[in-house]
């Protein structure tokens, strides 16, 4: 069942009581919901409301709403260049990094499995359904869970800074790495979710976010001397001595400060000297 109420007057009597814990929709009337206790009503105008059901049976509604904020746009006085990877999954200008969770790459390793056993039953088969359903449950566990670490990434990112900046897209070269497939399409997901929740947390905040040319090299050029290094291609070196100020960096820091400097350049309308 996929249903949506389309914008217009038509559906504008769709009405949400979070206290009493009801929604009530055209033709369908009072629904009871549970699961939403961040908020006691909403704000602003309800536009639309679409109701899905998730395989593991399981109803939810997400009712779209027009707000008028009001943004108060901050003065910046810090910038953070972040990087966004599979080895890890953030690491920022200021030395920190986000691994990818651990629970989240047990999860994955339990679905791997539970999808290699489904494709040795019968289809159809009693058996073939029940670990299907374990499957459903599993997939829904672990999108809820990324949901939460990804979005306590972004806050802390965003609370802590004023200008953010991060590459346009991952056109990694470590993508190249095939060994690497199976977290591949997992981590590109993180990765673009994240993106999203930055940039989006950044304009209700008031705070800047840029986002720098993906081609730009950042991991190759030392980030205090503007060296290109080719040889940095090669993936396993982690850290290494740049052969022209010998200052020694650390592979993701050193991309990240990069994308840090792109950054402040379109920040400053500075021409980019790469
Ligand atoms: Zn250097």
């Amino acid at each position: 069942m996929y249903k949506k109420y389309q914008k217009g007057k038509e559906y504008s009597n769709i009405e949400v009581d979070l206290l009493s814990r009801f929604i009530k929709l055209p033709k369908l009337g009072k629904v009871k919901i549970r699961g939403f206790r961040t908020k006691d009503r909403i704000e602003g105008k309800i536009l639309n409301a679409t109701i899905s059901r998730e395989p593991t049976n399981k109803y939810y509604v997400s009712v779209a709403v027009v707000e008028d904020i009001l943004i108060d746009k901050v003065t910046p006085t810090n910038i953070v260049g972040i990087d966004l990877g599979i080895k890890d999954l953030v690491i920022t200008s200021d030395g920190i990094k986000y691994g990818n969770e651990k629970v989240l790459m047990k999860f994955e390793k339990r679905l791997k499995r539970l999808q290699r056993k489904l494709s040795r039953q019968v289809k159809g088969s009693k058996n073939y359904l029940k670990t299907k359903e374990k499957i459903a449950r599993l997939y829904a566990k672990i999108k809820n869970y990324r949901k939460h670490y990804l979005n306590n990434i972004a806050n802390e990112i965003v609370n802590e800074h004023d200008i953010i900046v991060t590459e346009s897209l991952l056109v990694k070269d470590m993508f190249k790495d095939k060994r690497k497939a199976f977290n591949r399409s997992l981590s590109d997901a993180c990765v673009s979710t994240l993106r999203s929740l930055i940039e989006w947390k950044c304009k209700i905040k008031g705070k800047i976010y840029y986002k720098i040319n993906t081609y730009y090299p950042s991991s190759q050029i030392c980030s205090r001397c503007g060296y290109k290094n080719s040889k940095l291609k090669d993936l396993s070196i982690r850290e290494y001595e740049c052969p022209k100020c010998g200052s020694h960096n650390d592979r993701d820091i050193n991309a990240s400060l990069n994308i840090l400097l792109e950054g402040l350049k379109l920040h400053y309308n500075l021409v980019s000297l790469v």
